[in-house]
């Protein structure tokens, strides 16, 4: 028999694994990867891998702890290309792999600007070899222009401001982190920007690249501007990635559409970045693309890949963090509210808690260099906490010696 086959050696697609033999499954794994990598962290990525120190190691584990600890057969450097969920059967590499539960984990892949494709300097930010190349840009003092003032595009900015190399960020829309975290602590978020001396333009897009002899040389805005640059860098969101399933009849919209217990078809679940699923806990269909749902989910399918009668929903508190400069921003829930109410510090202070409300619930919150508090405040939220009981807790911890 084929065993467990997971697609996808990242993040979720290890924790499949550790959790399918933690539960005490002792039959074949495949864990199959389109990167040569072993499976590696991304979060340092944009963060500690851009500083001017040493770069530090990415990857979860070694090859030997994989293959002789956890047994698992791995198949790097090629990616999976087909499903046949009726016959249990994926393709790698032209040939067939047969398997009885399928984990699919092949998360996202980022946005490319459009028209810049072939041009040296710019880059997406996503794998270990796009950190290795917008490193070693910054290695040699390059002017950068990020694209898209979301989390990754910021902590580029924070990498280069930290080097002390001049930055100018280009938001399309008129204020950054919308989506993520709402308009108002967006324009409150942004600030850090300016204090750190980066130069943050919004309501503006890039018009065209300008190129010299195939290397980026400036970049063009919709404002008639122009900005001299050697390193580009687009930050403009991930799609997940699901075009090698195409043919296999699950249904795909933005992610592979899963049931509350993650599974896609019969013997099929995903997890991750790459997975659409509805979330008990806020009665919302979910694709999160933040490290600490990815490595849940990937856990919580594996356990339900091997126990289908026994599957069980998977609920979370959607939660991501991110380093801008010397600063922690930290939320946990979701950011679409009635009212924001900032609780503790300021909102162009060095920290704050904002709380979110929606109807008489709190929704989400949003702190910065909060540490102490945010995961105490994932808890009211797992709780499904009125607004009137996070008020009441807000103002105890208020009172309490910092
Ligand atoms: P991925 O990590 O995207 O891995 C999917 C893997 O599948 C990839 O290795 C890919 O090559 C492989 N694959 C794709 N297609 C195929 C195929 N057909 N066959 C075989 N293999 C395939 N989250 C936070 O919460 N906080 C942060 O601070 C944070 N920082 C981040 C910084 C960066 C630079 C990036 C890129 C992400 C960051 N994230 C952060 C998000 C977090 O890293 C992701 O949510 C997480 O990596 C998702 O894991 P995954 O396993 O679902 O997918």
């Amino acid at each position: 028999t084929g065993g467990l086959v997971v697609v996808g050696a990242s993040l979720a697609g290890l924790r499949a694994v550790e959790a399918a033999r933690s539960a005490g499954f002792d039959g074949p794994i495949t864990l199959i990867g389109a990167e040569e990598h072993l499976p590696y962290d991304r979060p340092p990525l944009s963060k500690a891998y851009l500083d001017v120190a040493e770069p530090p190691g990415v990857s979860f584990r070694e090859e030997h702890h994989l293959r002789a600890e956890l047994e698992v057969e791995l198949r790097l450097g090629a990616p999976a290309d087909q499903l046949d969920p009726a016959q249990r059967i994926v393709r790698v590499d032209g040939r067939t792999l047969p398997y009885d539960a399928l984990v699919i984990a092949t998360g996202a892949a980022a946005r490319r600007l459009p028209g810049a494709d072939g041009v040296a300097g710019v880059h997406t930010l996503r794998t270990l070899d796009d950190a290795i190349a917008v490193r070693a840009a910054l290695d040699s003092g390059a002017r950068t222009v990020v694209v898209g003032c979301g989390f990754i595009g910021s902590e580029v900015a924070s990498g280069a401001r930290k080097r002390g190399l001049p930055v100018t960020i280009v938001e399309a829309a008129p204020t950054p982190l919308v989506r993520a975290i709402g308009a108002e602590m967006g324009e409150a978020i942004a600030g850090l920007h300016h204090r750190a001396g980066t130069d943050l333009r919004c309501g503006v897009a890039v018009e065209r690249i300008e190129s010299e002899r195939g290397h980026v040389r400036r970049v063009h805005l919709t404002d008639g501007t122009a900005i001299d640059a050697d390193l580009v860098v687009a930050g403009i969101g991930a799609d997940p990635a699901t075009s090698w399933l195409r043919d296999s009849g699950l249904r795909i919209d933005n992610g592979i559409v899963c049931d509350a217990t993650l599974s896609a078809t019969r013997g099929v679940h995903a997890a991750g970045d790459v997975t659409r699923w509805h979330n008990p806990l806020f009665d919302e269909v979910m694709r999160i693309e933040h490290w600490t749902a990815a490595a849940e989910q990937g856990a919580a399918a594996a356990r339900n890949a091997l126990a289908p009668e026994a599957a069980k929903p998977y609920s979370t508190v959607p939660y991501f963090w991110s380093d801008w400069y010397e600063h922690r921003i930290q939320f946990v829930g979701t950011p679409g509210a009635d009212e924001v109410r900032i609780v503790s510090g300021a909102a162009d202070g060095d920290r704050f808690v904002a709380l979110y409300r929606r109807g008489d619930r709190l929704t989400g919150v949003l702190t910065l260099n909060g540490q102490a508090v945010i995961m105490k405040y994932r808890g009211l939220l797992t709780r499904r906490a009125s607004w009137a009981d996070a008020l009441d807790f807000a103002a105890a911890r208020a009172k309490k010696p910092a």
